[in-house]
């Protein structure tokens, strides 16, 4: 019996991972050239700095394990942490505010559907040094652009502030806040009522539709802040005091980005104020965001903007292997501009010309004994046609194919 993939997990396909990329590249560019750095942290850590800031609900569902020497192990659930763990050790001498991404995997072990996995890749970005209005506009912009550039529609920017709500329940159990928390981060507002809090006023909060005198009552200046910046670049967004992260460790504003076509597992995106100083014994002001790469891929794919990419491709048929020399120089020629393969199956060539064909490859170069006259054969297997081309034109001709 063949033995299975693991649940939750996935293969990905050559055309899988061009799409990938593609929408990588995409993130990573706008993210660099807003003066984002990349960094990369380990894919496990110890368990003991998820422990205390990433809540229950995240530890509920990570991986947990001992190594052979019987520490306790846990595969990263999320990125923060770990990049304020780096932080906090190797970094903290370099210039205020760091500008930091990463595109990496994540691992819980939830119940996988469409658009969640048990193995799953966050591309996410931390600003450390500040978590002013203006940092938090920097990364709503920047998370609006990368969207508008992949030319995705559907999408919806929702800003809301845990610390109104933290604020409202602050003389509740931190244990019990959580759950409370969780509830209305699930919509589960009716399981409200079991507990022994201001149920209106948080009804009244998480519903809010009010106008910006009421909004910098419930909220203060540093919302409605944020929100002239949007407005000045043309972001569109509404406000929803009922997004609070699933993560304990956000602290004041936060947001998600939504597309509602996605059905149950919608959230593409999560950021916010965060505060995971405490963990090190530092005060540190940090806010950031991850884009859920999977789901911004099926939001492209949905929405059928992954441009197709069509490359020119060649490949290599030699006759006589004493004419390998010159077949890998040409080789070296063809490569510099384009993806060149070499038959390396012994096949004649008609079987050859078959597979090419069959691959959609475009341009066949066959290295015969004509390359003793100088010539090189290329055959444009799109128009059927051929050509003998002089090995000292071959470049030119090659590069203006
Ligand atoms: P979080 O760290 O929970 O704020 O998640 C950030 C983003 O990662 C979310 O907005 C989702 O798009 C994505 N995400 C979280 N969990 C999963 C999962 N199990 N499978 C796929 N994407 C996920």
């Amino acid at each position: 019996m063949a033995i299975s993939r693991v649940k939750g997990t996935r293969d990905f396909s050559p055309e899988d991972m061009k799409k990938r990329r593609y929408v990588e590249g995409v993130m990573r560019s706008v993210f660099e050239s807003y003066g984002y750095e990349e960094i990369l942290t380990p894919t496990f850590e110890y368990l003991e700095l998820f422990l205390k800031k990433s809540g229950e609900e995240v530890l509920k569902h990570a991986y947990i394990f001992k190594d052979k020497s019987g520490k306790d192990l846990i595969l990263r659930p999320e990125v923060t942490t770990p990049v304020i763990r780096f932080y906090v050790s190797n970094l903290r001498n370099r210039p205020h505010p760091l500008r930091l991404y990463y595109i990496t995997n994540c691992f819980r072990y939830e119940e996988p559907q469409a658009g969640r996995y048990r193995e799953f890749w966050q591309a996410g970005v931390e600003i450390i040094g500040t978590n002013s209005p203006e940092a938090m506009a920097e990364l709503i912009i920047m998370a609006d652009d990368v969207l508008k550039r992949l030319n995705i529609k559907h999408y919806e920017i929702r800003i809301g502030n845990v610390e109104v709500l933290k604020n409202l329940l602050s003389d509740v159990d931190d244990r019990i806040r959580s759950k409370i928390l969780r509830h209305i981060d699930k919509g589960e507002i009716e399981k409200l009522k079991e507990y022994d809090i201001n149920y209106e006023k948080i009804l009244s909060i998480i519903t809010f539709s009010g106008g910006r005198n009421e909004l910098e009552e419930i909220a203060g200046k540093d919302m409605l802040l944020l929100m002239d910046y949007l407005d000045d670049a043309g972001v569109r967004y509404k406000v929803d005091f009922s997004i609070v992260r699933g993560l304990d460790y956000y602290s004041g504003i936060v947001f998600e980005i939504h597309n509602n076509k996605l059905g149950a597992q919608k959230q593409i995106c999560g950021g916010g104020v965060y505060s995971l100083g405490e963990l090190f014994g530092f005060d540190i002001k940090a806010c950031g965001f991850a884009f859920g790469l999977d789901r911004v891929i099926l939001s492209a794919e949905r929405e059928n903007v992954l441009p197709e990419v069509s490359e020119r491709r060649f490949m290599l048929f030699l006759f006589d292997k004493k004419y390998y020399k010159k077949a890998l120089e040409i080789l070296r020629i063809v490569r510099k501009y384009y993806k060149c393969e070499m038959e390396i199956m012994r096949k004649k060539i008609k079987k050859s010309l078959e597979y090419a064909n069959s691959k959609g490859i475009d341009f066949f170069i066959i290295v015969g004994e004509e390359i003793e006259k100088g010539y090189i054969t290329i055959k444009d297997l799109k128009r059927n046609v051929q050509e003998e081309v002089p090995i000292e034109n071959f470049e030119e001709y090659i590069k203006n194919l």
